[in-house]
């Protein structure tokens, strides 16, 4: 049933600061997702639960991921004892493998962990770091001009430090209780025996043939004898055998330190045109920080994720502390209206994320401020409304201590990356979202793994008009992310676990799943199934192919500026109630599990 918005009109006075930030570029290197029927070794049971549009239900654990064989691998643990944690690293180890161009040891991840005994909520951050060599200017020329987006991202110097492999051994260290050396057996003996390629894999690589191509030891890896590797193709990786067994023998310093460390600081160092400045000191003194989660009020729940050098919790929780004075349970799922008023809180949180997030151990952010009930509230009236906001600006939320005026960002993004759900029989639920930053990262290819390009997730411009950036690059920072692991507890219980790949896209689609979940009572299938609608920076982005199609109009009519496209998220959800429901979204590989 549709109600109509009092019109209360926006009384609040724009701040000066206009949002310059430009719709970022999407040249959609990823494939648009596999069908269910060309995936050859899926797990019947939940493809079919997936494929008919409804959750998968099980009383004990519930992990939902990327590629069939990694949620298989993680089964295993979870059936034997192990715990959440545990599960991670073997649905990891596997990922790395068999959905290489979106996340693994070459790459980082953040982790939110709720503990069922303490009933603590705990955040890992093992985002990749810029090395100790790197400049605020490194991708900008000799003349001072920022570098073009790829020029930058093809070779060594988008290189970060990985974070991956530190953070599955400190997840294990904290909350395993399985041997770590076995969590890696189903990975290695995978890249031994071989594996079978997927559509979505296939995909990526025929359409990223010509970077692909510029190193010799990617060349061979993804086009044996020249040719790009196909779907139903079995591929060996006996390299990346070998660095899981180095990992599952001696833990993550096998990585960080000796032969493997050797080879890829060589890798960054030596890429051909384009070479970084990753050193072994770097690698040596990698280290997973512990952080406070970001939590935001709605609907009487906490929703809560990875704060600062993520936006990702901030941001959605900004959208959703916006719309929590709006009654959208009251409109339809399908209305101009409720997307009017998600797009719009949407644009005013990317103008503030743009302007004030980034690691905070190097630049202060006002992260309490900004999602503060009250600053929320008075955001949340701009939107009163009954057409777009016809100028989006950010706000001035409180500073803990020293205020700056920042220039906002335009660092780009390209959406890659990959997404773990998992609950253990303990009850303890992990939300993970793990990556190389763009598809196939840097294209380098070392040990059995590709590198990563996270370094680009840093603003290239230091400054604008003499202000600085937050998000700039400096040595030892990690860059601003996008991405929202999230657990939203009720009453201090998890009640939903959810996050996706997709660029600065994560933060809408995150958004898009709590609230069709807690405000339209969407079971997490439909949840992640619903078609996406984000609106960062001014452009309503509306899934092509999908029944949105038909909200073109309406929200062009109410003064957005709307384009059809291609949004492949990868939302992967579990609902905690009397049971657990796993959802996968239907837009990629992705399986839920259960038992
Ligand atoms: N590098 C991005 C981030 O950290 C993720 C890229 C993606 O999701 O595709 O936010």
């Amino acid at each position: 049933m549709l109600r109509k918005l009092s019109a209360v009109l926006l009384l609040a006075a724009l701040p000066a600061q206009a949002q310059q930030v430009t719709d970022a570029i999407d040249p959609e290197i990823a494939a648009s997702g596999a069908t269910f029927g060309e995936l050859t070794e899926a797990s019947d049971a939940s493809l079919s639960a997936k494929a008919a549009g409804t959750p998968v239900d099980a009383e004990d654990w519930m992990i939902v991921a990327a590629h069939p064989l990694a949620v298989e691998a993680g089964a295993r643990v979870l059936r034997d004892g192990g715990s959440a944690a545990d599960a991670m690293v073997a649905v990891q180890a596997v990922l790395g493998l068999v959905e290489p161009q979106s996340s693994g040891l070459g790459g980082g991840a953040f982790l939110v962990w709720y503990d069922a005994k303490s009933g603590e909520l705990t955040t890992l951050d093992g985002r990749e770091t810029a090395p100790l060599d790197a400049t605020p200017t490194l991708f900008q020329t000799a003349e001072g001009e920022t570098m073009g987006f790829f020029d930058a991202v093809v070779g060594g110097r988008s290189v970060g430090t990985p974070g991956t492999p530190a953070l599955m051994e400190e997840a294990h260290r904290k909350w395993g209780n399985q041997p770590w050396a076995g969590l890696f057996s189903e990975a290695i003996s995978l890249a031994e025996t071989g594996f079978t390629v997927s559509a979505r894999l296939a995909e990526s690589v025929a359409g990223d043939t010509e970077r692909l191509t510029r190193f010799p030891a990617t060349s061979a890896y993804f086009f044996p004898e020249g040719t790009a590797i196909q779907a139903g193709d079995t591929l060996v990786n006996p390299e990346y055998a070998a660095t899981a067994r180095a990992i599952a023998a001696h833990g993550a310093k096998a990585f960080y330190t000796g032969p493997i460390a050797d080879d890829i600081v060589s890798t960054v160092r030596t890429a051909a045109g384009n070479p970084g400045v990753l050193s072994a000191i770097d690698l040596a003194i990698y280290h997973v920080k512990e952080r406070p989660a970001a939590c935001a009020a709605y609907r009487g729940r906490d929703v809560c994720g990875m704060g600062p050098p993520s936006s990702g919790a901030l941001t959605v929780g900004q959208i959703l502390g916006m719309l929590d004075a709006y009654d959208l349970a009251s409109m339809e799922p399908d209305s101009a209206e409720a997307w009017r008023l998600i797009g719009d809180a949407s644009r005013l949180a990317f103008a503030d994320r743009g302007l004030y997030m980034a690691d905070s151990d190097f630049v202060p952010v006002p992260a309490a401020g900004l999602v503060d009930p009250a600053y929320l509230a008075s955001r949340a009236q701009l939107l009163s409304g009954d057409r777009a906001l016809s100028e989006v600006s950010a706000g001035q939320p409180k500073w803990d201590h020293a205020a700056v005026d920042y220039a906002p960002d335009t660092s780009i993004e390209i959406p890659s990356t990959s997404h773990i759900s998992i609950v253990d029989a303990e009850g303890n639920a992990l939300s993970m979202t793990t990556t190389i930053e763009g598809a196939f990262g840097s294209k380098l290819f070392v040990r059995g793994f590709l590198l990563n390009n996270e370094l680009t997730d840093f603003s290239f411009s230091t400054h604008d008009d003499g202000r600085p950036i937050a998000n700039r690059l400096e040595p030892g920072k990690r860059p601003r992310s996008s991405m929202a692991p999230t657990i939203v507890l009720d009453d201090g219980k998890p009640v939903l676990v959810v996050g996706s790949p997709g660029g600065s896209r994560i933060i809408g689609y995150v958004a898009k799943t709590i609230i069709a979940h807690l405000d339209w009572g969407m079971d997490v299938q439909q949840a992640v199934g619903l078609p996406n609608l984000v609106n960062r920076f001014g452009t309503f982005d509306v899934e092509a192919g999908t029944d949105a199609g038909a909200l073109v109009e309406p929200l062009s009519t109410l003064g957005f500026k709307v384009e059809e496209r291609d949004l492949t998220s990868g939302l992967h959800a579990i609902a905690l109630g009397a049971t657990l429901q796993g959802g996968a979204d239907p837009r990629r590989e992705g399986i839920a599990l259960g038992e």
